[in-house]
């Protein structure tokens, strides 16, 4: 089976690399020369919106998947009208926009936290009063690892606020002081087959994932989690990986933002999980039945952040797996990620405590 890729970075890479095992073939359409997943599997080369690359794409996959969600839209409608596209564009088109997922999240009983959308600056009082402060403002589109927003704790952080970010269709958010941050990672097959992952705890710094540990131990959370993904899974007639961020706050979860695809804290499935999220993603996509997502033991993933450990310190380790992505170092870039699983959670903490200096987090960081 050829599976067609839109987006060459280390998601597409990782689903390539999980892909051979089960005999797939992978061509990866980028807009780069140098994107990190043609290392792996044959690139073309082209922008996302290219309707001739895109056709070839679509003659010579079985199903067409991304590895980011800012997909244009008109892209994901030249690909639909040829191939099998999963997931569905439709839900490329929520997640695109931060009020339309919101909107979602509500409509299913997901509880979020409030909202207002800021089109002009003259809107900006109106949507401060219905949120109130402290408040977070976003760009609806396009923003990322913590890039296009900005916190407001006062009507002082207003205007700075709307220099950096104005000009763009806004969101302002109830800023949440979370006690923790987690994250649902569920799969949907073509089938209607559903299964979900444990539970995710998720460390950030500056907007950036830098920390993620599994499987958490919450099983109300868990539950309540679960429920929430198969109520979108089921809405968005969802085929492939979703991730869905939530705050945890009074024991209630919030949830922030979903990404229709595979997601960075769900790379310790890798060697944490019985089968990872990203052979699980192509088993949906492909109508293959999905494999089991419990648990191995207990897992620590590490993004790798401008640059790489060396490596023999780090496979030293027991227990301790090394994925570099073949990316340029370059300061605030996701160049790799560890993985650090033990059976007993207090090897695991004994390991992380070694492990986290060596990229650039303190040994007490969590
Ligand atoms: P996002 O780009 O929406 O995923 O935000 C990146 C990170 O910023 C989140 O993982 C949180 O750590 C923080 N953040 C975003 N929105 C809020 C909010 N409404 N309240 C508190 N923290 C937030």
């Amino acid at each position: 089976m050829n599976v067609g890729i839109v987006g060459g970075g280390q998601l597409a890479r990782m689903l390539a690399l999980a892909g051979y095992p089960l005999g797939l073939c992978f061509q990866i359409l980028d807009p780069a020369t140098d994107a990190c997943a043609g290392q792996v599997a044959p690139l073309i080369q082209g922008a996302y919106d290219d309707a001739t690359r895109l056709e070839a794409l679509a003659a010579w996959a079985d199903v067409v998947t991304f590895d980011f969600e800012n997909v244009p839209a008109t892209a994901a409608q030249v690909l639909e009208q040829r191939v099998a596209v999963y997931p569905p564009a439709g839900a490329l088109a929520v997640a695109q926009d931060r009020v339309a997922e919101k909107t979602l999240f509500w409509e299913l009983g997901i509880p979020t936290p409030p909202f207002a959308t800021v089109d002009c600056w003259e809107e900006l009082p109106g949507a401060v009063v219905q949120v109130e402060l402290p408040a977070v403002l976003k760009t609806r589109r396009l923003g990322y690892d913590g890039k296009g927003q900005r916190v407001i704790r006062t009507v002082d952080d207003l205007e700075p606020a709307w220099q950096a970010l104005g000009g763009v269709p806004l969101i302002l958010e109830g800023f949440v002081p979370f006690e923790r941050e987690v994250s649902v990672l569920a799969i949907r097959s073509s089938s209607g087959e559903i299964a979900c992952y444990p539970l995710v705890e998720n460390h950030h710094r500056d907007g950036i994932l830098r920390l993620s540990r599994a499987p958490f131990s919450g099983p109300d959370l868990e539950r309540k989690g679960w429920d929430y993904a198969q109520r979108l899974l089921n809405r968005l007639d969802y085929v492939g990986l979703l991730a869905i961020e939530f705050f945890v706050k009074d024991g209630r979860l919030i949830a922030n933002e979903m990404a229709p695809r595979v997601h960075n804290s769900g790379h310790w499935t890798l060697e944490g999980a019985e089968t990872s999220q990203f052979e699980n993603h192509l088993r949906a996509i492909l109508g293959l039945p999905l494999g089991a997502t419990a648990a191995v033991g207990h897992s620590v993933m590490l993004n790798c952040i401008g640059d790489l450990p060396e490596p023999a310190a780090v496979l030293a380790m027991p227990g301790a797996h090394y994925h570099a992505y073949g990316k340029a170092p370059r300061p605030g870039r996701k160049v790799g990620h560890l993985t650090l699983r033990a059976a007993d959670p207090a090897v695991l903490a004994h390991g992380l405590k070694r492990l986290l200096p060596r990229v650039g987090l303190e040994a007490d960081a969590i």
